[in-house]
């Protein structure tokens, strides 16, 4: 893998080009247009410094590590305990005519996608442990504060299952647990296996709660996604934009984003929001501060999803769920030292390449040794290359002769584990600049500083 330059913050007209050639592969993508003139299964790389662009198709890597599933989604309105969930996954099986009259009656088994169950969990303050049963895992922060110090509490050690096994007794979950007990959310999918017949996946939530075409989820409001808000406001075929990011602007961010003095230590989704809604009164808007990985399925529902990430475990996180969901996903990087701009669209279908697929043993190494460097930043209270170690290496490795994909270019402490954010509860409907959609609920998102 050739060497790129250490981690640094892209200038604003990088960000600002590959913001516009995902507006405009987005417009490509919500017109039907002929697949032949978009970008889907390829990957464009800008080369600016020389004038020239690489046009390459995506080739499906029988070797990817990403399993490329694509889960079968039903909706379902009213379901309050583990027990509903049941009943639908029944229902559903009747209304296919694909029940098994002859089957014996067996275990039932719960899961959550990306998740898993803890029995116990420990205080992270003051070690206080706790038993019972909630949804934790990856994707999940969701495990609920220490009753004695209110600090974040983690599962205990390895007793943490990938399925609950539903009955009486014996480790067993009782049906009548209620789902928001547990931790299950509105947006959550839910896979109901019961003996003898396939897999279920339930989403929990709301009708409402399910998006419709024209929803476009924007991942990062960073160097490029704070240029892409208002592209993707002044869409008319856009009638619902998500805006997705953990972080807040710093004063570092003004000479590379598209943000003014006065949004330094706001969060980054509520300002474009702000941004969003100024350009177009009638657009639906929502801010979720809070991280990619952390967002429930059900949100990205019948949407396109845009990354504008800079770590590797978010892009990662970005493709494992457009594939679950089976949405398109618009990926964007830049190189601000070679002045590159990739960007390359994948749509999960039987035989399509997706992101990892172009990932070799080097980028998941790279994948594995941002934690610390991460860690660091977030120590620190601060963001960007200055807290990284010395040693550590940079993200944005622009490799033209190499299977990998330029990535992003600046280390960032999205992929620090952050306590209890429950960002995405939090909403913003029509109401812009009164200041009504800050208060993100009990866990005020990630926004420190706010
Ligand atoms: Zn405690
Ligand atoms: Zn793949």
């Amino acid at each position: 893998m050739a060497v790129a330059a250490p981690p640094t913050n892209a200038p604003a007209s990088i960000g600002a080009i590959a913001a516009g050639i995902q507006a405009v592969e987005l417009e490509k993508i919500l017109s039907f247009e002929a697949e032949e003139n978009t970008l889907i299964g390829r990957e464009i790389l800008y080369d600016l410094r020389h004038f020239s662009h690489t046009l390459t198709r995506l080739r499906r890597f029988t070797g990817c590590r990403f399993d490329h599933r694509v889960l079968p989604i039903s909706a379902v309105a009213a379901a309050a305990t583990l027990g509903d969930l049941v009943a639908a996954a029944i229902a559903l099986e009747e209304a296919g005519a694909a029940a098994n009259a002859a089957n014996p009656v067996g275990a039932t088994v719960v899961s959550v996608e990306a998740g898993g169950f803890a029995r116990k969990i420990r205080c992270t303050g003051c070690g206080q442990i706790r038993t019972g049963l909630w949804v934790c895992g990856r994707g999940f922060a969701r495990l609920p504060a220490c009753q004695s110090c209110a600090q974040p509490t983690a599962a205990d050690g390895s007793d943490v299952a990938a399925e609950l096994e539903l009955g009486s007794g014996d480790g067993r979950a009782d049906p009548g647990l209620g789902l928001y007990d547990i931790g299950i959310g509105s947006g959550d999918v839910v896979c109901v296996q019961r003996y003898g017949y396939p897999p279920r996946y339930l989403q929990v939530g709301n009708p409402g709660e399910e998006y419709l075409a024209g929803t476009v989820v924007i991942a990062g409001c960073g160097n490029i996604g704070s240029h892409l808000a208002g592209l993707v406001a002044r869409n008319p075929r856009v009638g619902r934009v998500v805006l997705v990011d953990p972080d807040v602007y710093e004063p570092a961010n003004l000479s590379g984003q598209a943000v003014r003095g006065c949004d330094v230590f706001r969060a980054k989704a509520e300002v474009q929001a702000e941004v969003c809604g100024r350009i177009r009164p009638d657009l639906e808007v929502r801010a979720i501060v809070g991280r990619i990985e952390d967002l429930p399925l059900g949100v990205l529902r019948g949407a396109v999803l845009v990354s504008c990430l800079d770590s590797r475990v978010a892009r990662q996180a970005a493709n494992e769920k457009a594939w679950r969901i089976g949405i398109p996903l618009i990926d964007a990087a830049v190189d601000a030292a070679g002045l590159l701009v990739r960007v390359c669209v994948y749509r999960p279908e039987r035989g399509a390449a997706c992101l990892e697929c172009g990932w070799d043993d080097d980028d998941y190494a790279l994948l594995e040794t941002v934690m610390p460097c991460a860690k660091a930043a977030s120590d620190e209270k601060s963001h960007g290359a200055t807290t990284c170690p010395p040693n550590a290496p940079p993200l944005g490795c622009a490799d033209l002769t190499g299977r990998s994909p330029v990535a992003g270019v600046r280390v960032s402490s999205a992929v620090a584990p952050r306590p209890a954010a429950l960002g995405w509860t939090y909403r913003s409907d029509s109401a812009h600049g009164d200041g009504s959609y800050r208060d993100t609920g009990p866990n005020k998102g990630n926004g420190e500083k706010l």
